[in-house]
């Protein structure tokens, strides 16, 4: 089994069994940005998560919601940032673009410069986030072992778990550091249906205290940094807002007539009846396969877009964006 069909029959099962977002492949350390990235992010919805769902159906750049800009009177964009001006400015033209800042175009035209605000508020919207990195082979297991030390000790995620096809040995779990849970995928005969059996309960991670980013692993030492808990929320945010904006429909379909949209899970996955498997069209696919038929694709990301807000909270084209479509037209 690859990695890459495993990922997404799991985020489809997931999808189809869990309230709120998943998504996958998101960065989730904090002093090495992209030291760590996880295969698979489940959101659970907060209790603002419809005003967020309302808001837009992009990522939020993190600037943006934590610049002085709110949504009172408006303010001049270089004013509200603590941050380097190309920073502020992209955040800034990336939050009017989405829909999260509006102009104030009386002001701005008078000042001549931008004066923005928020929309609205920025909501509490998340609830626990769970971290999965799937590994279907134990037998080749990477640095699977590292990931997950630094999953339980850093604890940017509520809980963390390893997702295998592998039968899981009493050796394996004495390897793996005791917080992160365990499950077991197991598939129908026909191969399209997955079932989780829960090996190990995850425990708890302590999001809210400081936490221990391994850095480099030398011979005998580990050099480390401590992660405060406020940089920790920050990256929690930062995460939830990519998963938010992303989800987890990342991927073509080949121009090839042996891919077929097969949604027999309920979510269109790429199938590819000469490798009798999910593939990655951007890694396998092409005319130096020995299967490739040349062909239109089976589905396109619209496609994809448009399922996921058929089966998700998600809205690809929310109330607080088409309020601002219609302003934007009001004022040229
Ligand atoms: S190019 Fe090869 S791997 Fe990709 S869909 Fe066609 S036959 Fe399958």
């Amino acid at each position: 089994m690859s990695e890459f069909a495993f990922e997404l029959e799991l985020c489809a099962r997931l999808e189809s069994r869990r309230a709120g977002i998943v998504a996958r492949q998101l960065g989730a350390s904090v002093a090495d940005p992209g030291g760590r990235i996880l295969d698979v992010v489940c959101l659970e919805p907060g209790p603002e998560f419809d005003d967020r769902v309302a808001l837009t159906s992009e990522s939020i750049p993190d600037a943006a919601i934590e610049s002085a800009v709110g949504t009172g009177r408006a303010r001049y964009w270089k004013d509200a940032f603590d941050c380097h001006p190309e920073r502020a400015r992209s955040a800034t033209d990336r939050s009017l673009e989405i829909g999260f800042f509006e102009r104030d175009h009386g002001t701005s035209a008078d000042a001549g410069r931008d004066y923005v605000r928020q929309v609205a508020r920025y909501p509490d919207w998340y609830g626990r986030i769970v971290g999965i990195e799937n590994k279907p082979d134990l037998g080749r297991p990477g640095d699977l072992e590292v990931q997950l030390r630094t999953d339980a000790s850093l604890a940017v995620v509520d809980e963390a778990i390893l997702a295998t096809e592998s039968y899981v040995t009493r050796a394996h779990l004495n390897r793996i550091p005791e917080e992160i849970g365990v499950w077991r995928i197991h598939r129908d005969e026909d191969a399209t249906e997955i079932e989780i059996e829960v090996v190990r309960d995850p425990t708890t991670l302590p999001v809210d205290e400081p936490g221990i980013e391994p850095l480099e692993y030398h011979p005998g030492r580990t050099e480390i940094a401590v992660v405060d808990a406020d940089a920790k929320a920050r990256a929690r945010r930062r995460l939830a807002e990519r998963a938010y904006g992303k989800g987890w429909r990342a991927y073509d379909f080949p121009g090839c007539g042996a891919c077929r949209a097969d949604d027999s899970s309920g979510a269109t996955l790429p199938r590819c009846d000469w490798k009798g498997r999910v593939v990655d069209a951007a890694t396998e696919c092409g005319p130096s396969c020995p299967g490739h038929e040349s062909a239109t694709a089976p589905a396109e990301r619209d496609d994809l877009e448009a399922e996921r807000e058929r089966r998700t909270p998600w809205q690809a084209n929310p109330a607080g964006k088409r309020r601002r479509q219609t302003g934007l037209d009001r004022f040229g």
